[in-house]
């Protein structure tokens, strides 16, 4: 019998979400959004949704699936016939609250001016504490998200103006979160106080601006990049233009840095830094920490290709594709028989075998979470007829599960929880292994050990986990 299985192909971290708004009067807000979404895909697989406000009321569409099948030329056209004035986006893979469409964001509630529509990436540590605290005052949840808490939150609190609203919560609210909130007249952007999760800020050529996860969500509506929002501030945008607001000042900074080496694109920049030029410079450092005599230096596509161009120009290795990826593939697809699970890599990944035969091949990725992938790779490269197989990885052992905002798998699943790198590589059968080191990831990066969170290598968390 033919199946649809969910298929885990990569054995990654699950990117969070993505957020994107959008104030411009008199422009195709809903357009925009929507390619904003679309190059904010990779943050989220799962739910797609867009509001828009015409400055009284809202109108929202949202659902299961990618952009491009949440969407079509009807749905679009419906929501611009709005005539929106401002617009919020957000693409979802569920991290806090399980995965039904009820959950997809945006999310609208109600509150004394009227209503105010939500996207969030990140999550919150107290959230459940927070949510019996609301429940025990009569309040009723629709989801099962932390998001809503967030909403809720924001609705119940009596202040005149959403802005304070928003500052009131920021101290009860602990965890990650990048806020995208949208009233009948205003596009907020809030990032919490130690900036665990990106969002940046952009200007339309004809006026208006942009709050994005990312700058390819500024790029792809032609907005000009102006700054992150930083760690504790808000941006306020409307008719009167956008100013800025500090909320809440944390000594600890705590930005995410796997944004760096696996969630954001390549061509992102964030805080100024581009992440492909980083990931060449993480790949630069691991030639230098873990050199090895070989013909080809490959990348594990297309997560592992900056770092892979990074360890070839340092290394002097000649730089190779010797495997293709499908990228066509969703997380779910009708796999014809059983049988056929254990060849399911073949699908995602198949080598060039004219480019592998007898050499020696140092193959790059990004991470490796529960080594499964890792072994098929390297098991798909032998078979193609490389003569050795040297595993390099651009981050160190990933050993702890992230609490804030990723999908992560318990400690008991993560390989290198348990495991020495000698012990992991003789599991995949690699003829070498070897990770960046913490050092080397600051230190090829620049960035400050101080003001970024690396809890899933040294399970140093920002919070207390209470929950
Ligand atoms: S633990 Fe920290 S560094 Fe690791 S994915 Fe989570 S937020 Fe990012």
């Amino acid at each position: 019998m033919l199946k649809g299985i969910s298929c885990d192909f990569e054995d990654k971290f699950r990117e969070e979400c993505g957020v994107f708004g959008v104030y411009a009067p008199g422009q195709d807000v809903v357009g925009m959004t929507y390619l904003g979404l679309f190059a904010l895909q990779h943050r989220g697989q799962e739910s797609a949704g867009i509001a828009v406000t015409d400055g009284e009321n809202m109108e929202m569409e949202k659902d299961m699936g990618l952009v491009s099948q949440v969407f079509d030329e009807k749905s679009l056209s419906e929501l611009a016939d709005f005539g929106g004035t401002i617009a919020c986006g957000h693409v979802r893979y569920s991290t806090a609250g399980s995965s039904h469409p009820v959950n997809a964001q945006p999310l609208v509630a109600r509150y004394r001016h009227g209503a105010l529509a939500l996207s969030h990436n990140g999550n919150i540590v107290n959230a459940s504490k927070l949510r019996q605290e609301l429940e025990d005052k009569g309040h009723m949840f629709q989801t099962t998200t932390d998001s809503e808490v967030i909403a809720s939150l924001i609705a119940q609190v009596g202040k005149p103006s959403v802005e304070e609203a928003i500052e009131a919560c920021m101290d009860d609210i602990r965890g990650a979160y990048a806020l995208v909130c949208m009233t009948k007249d205003k596009l907020i952007g809030v990032r919490d106080p130690k900036g665990i999760r990106p969002l940046c800020v952009g200007r339309l050529p004809e006026g208006g601006y942009v709050l994005a996860s990312e700058t390819c969500g500024l790029d792809v509506v032609g907005a000009e990049y102006l700054e992150d929002v930083k760690p504790g501030e808000m941006v306020i945008i409307d008719q009167s233009g956008l100013r800025k607001k500090e909320i809440s000042t944390s000594k600890q900074k705590a930005f995410c840095i796997f944004e760096f080496i696996y969630f954001a694109r390549p061509d992102s920049d964030i805080d100024g830094s581009n992440v492909h030029m980083m990931r060449r410079k993480f790949g630069a450092e691991l030639a230098r920490e873990h050199p090895v005599e070989a013909d080809l230096v490959i990348p594990v596509p297309d997560s592992g290709i900056s770092a892979a161009v990074g360890f070839a120009h340092e290394s002097g290795i000649t730089y190779a594709e010797g495997l293709i990826k499908n990228r066509y593939i969703g997380r779910t697809f009708i796999l014809p028989s059983q049988n056929l699970r254990e060849t399911s890599v073949r699908i995602k990944l198949n080598p060039i075998k004219k480019v592998l035969e007898g050499k020696r091949v140092v193959v790059i990725d990004d991470s490796i979470v529960r080594g499964t992938t890792s072994a098929k790779i390297v098991q798909i490269l032998k078979d193609a007829g490389a003569k050795e197989v040297h595993m390099r990885i651009s981050s160190p052992p990933v050993m702890y599960p992230c609490h804030l905002g990723i999908d992560t798998r318990s400690s008991s699943e993560l390989i290198a929880y348990s495991h020495s790198p000698e012990e992991i590589r003789s599991i995949i059968g690699a003829d070498s292994l070897g990770y960046l080191s913490i050092e080397g990831l600051y230190q090829a990066s620049g960035l400050s050990l101080h003001d970024h969170c690396a809890a899933c290598f040294d399970g140093e968390y920002p919070f207390q986990l209470e929950e």
